[in-house]
């Protein structure tokens, strides 16, 4: 990982920088400045390449489909020899079926029987599809008008040319470009390697599962959330446990965590009113800011830079309420592992959709309410919020189906107003 700027250097970049009253939008682009790229590259076999981020541009060293070839079971003909305003009669010169060529002479007024991928042969531009002629005796007979020159022919390199860009450097490959890849013939695909993350909850009334529950505790949700998060993600994920609130029990955590991994997530012990050593601690081994972000659920957020020996990892310090955490993580720290993990941003799909109840919003934060989408009966989406939305309600967020974003300058919602969706498919 390389590039390095002063904590300080990038806030200066981004305007209306407030680390008391940050906006979502702010904090966004402060991240985006702070995160390094991974840079190693390694070969991985196809199929291993899904989800991966590709680290290099693939060029095509082929065309594809490598000649002129049929897209339809039918007779292949010269475009020049229909007719316009009669039926166009042709013998039949043979056969060429997919994967093969009909190599023989096809004289004037001929035709070649041809199936669906076999190679056009020689001077041959337009196929007639077999339920569109009628064959009678050894003459194929085509209705005058129903195909014109250069039908039902696939070109060569109309897929992709040689020497295309088929897929670009940063791309999180899909089905489909396993597929496209495949088509070019790669058997191994340029990766970048799997970014790192490092994971631990902090709080001494945390236990977990499999542990008692004594009064006053709960059982720690949010290495669990965390890790789901993760893995749609498709990065390396390190669990290291939840960690008691003692200085040295949190530094051997925080250093295990930037030895390790290239990002660390903790979740607890940022809030204003903390008493406990998190917030010390952090600051104790990095460079690490202590925001209040303009949002909700979600405000206070630590990030920075934490350092073992000569390793360090970014730091997402987020707060413990378990809806917060993934909210936070939702719209503050998915881009940013994914840029750190090579890839290009890609804009989230988002659904308008009307919103079924009124919604109280302040101007001036960023909300997240959870929702559920649903068709309405007259087919355009709709949007109602999910009961309670304290921080706190975890079952809030496993009723819904997306966030409902209600931007900094959004006021009140009334009922029927369209309003933002982000389906949690969407988020991976
Ligand atoms: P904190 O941000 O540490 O003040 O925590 C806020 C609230 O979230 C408290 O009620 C914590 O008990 C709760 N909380 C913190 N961490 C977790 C966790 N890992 N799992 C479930 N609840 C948590
Ligand atoms: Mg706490």
């Amino acid at each position: 990982m390389t590039g390095r700027t002063s904590l300080e250097e990038i806030a200066s970049c981004v305007a209306g920088y407030d680390p008391k009253a940050l906006p979502v939008a702010q904090a966004q682009e402060f991240i985006a400045r702070l995160v390094p790229r991974v840079q190693a590259v390694e070969k991985v076999a196809l199929r291993s390449a899904l989800g991966r981020v590709l680290a290099e541009d693939v060029v095509s060293a082929i065309d594809v489909p490598s000649h002129d070839n049929s897209a339809m079971d039918g007779y292949a003909l010269r475009g020049s020899e229909l007719a316009d305003a009669a039926d166009s009669v042709f013998g039949v010169a043979g056969a060429g079926f997919a994967g093969g060529r009909f190599e023989g002479e096809v004289g004037a007024r001929e035709c070649v029987r041809i199936m669906t991928g076999a190679v056009m042969p020689a001077g041959l531009d337009t196929v007639v599809p077999q339920e569109l002629v009628r064959v009678d005796g050894a003459v194929v007979r085509v209705p005058a008008g129903i195909v014109r020159r250069g039908d039902n022919r696939r070109l060569a390199g109309e897929d992709l040319a040689r020497g295309e860009v088929a897929l670009a450097a940063g791309r999180i490959l899909r089905p489909a470009d396993l597929g496209l890849l495949a088509s070019l013939g790669a058997a191994e695909v340029a990766v970048f390697r799997r970014l790192r993350v490092a994971f631990f909850s902090t709080g001494n009334e945390l236990r977990s599962v499999g542990e008692a529950l004594d009064a006053g505790a709960v059982y720690d949700s949010n290495r669990y959330t965390l890790w789901g998060m993760l893995q749609r993600l498709g990065v390396e994920v390190l669990d290291l446990g939840v960690v008691r609130d003692d200085p040295a029990a949190l530094a051997t955590a925080f250093r295990a965590a930037a030895d390790a991994a290239d990002a660390v997530i903790t979740s607890g012990g940022v809030s204003v009113g903390e008493a406990d050593h998190t917030k010390a601690v952090m600051a104790e081994l990095g460079d690490v800011l202590f925001w209040r972000i303009a949002m909700r659920p979600g405000r206070p957020m630590a990030i920075g830079r934490i350092e073992s020996g000569g390793s360090e990892a970014i730091l997402f310090g987020l707060p413990g309420n378990p809806v917060a955490v993934m909210v936070t993580f939702y719209a503050l720290v998915r881009d940013a592992l994914l840029a750190m993990s090579g890839a290009t941003a890609t804009p989230l799909l988002v659904v308008r959709a009307a919103s079924v109840g009124a919604i109280r919003k302040r101007a001036g934060r960023t909300e997240y309410q959870r929702g559920i989408v649903a068709r309405a009966p007259d087919g355009r989406w709709q949007v109602r919020t999910t009961g309670s939305q304290g921080s706190g309600i975890l079952r809030s967020m496993s009723e819904a189906n997306g966030l409902v974003v209600l931007g900094h300058a959004q006021g009140d919602v009334a009922a029927g107003d369209e309003v933002d969706v982000l389906p949690f498919d969407a988020l991976m």
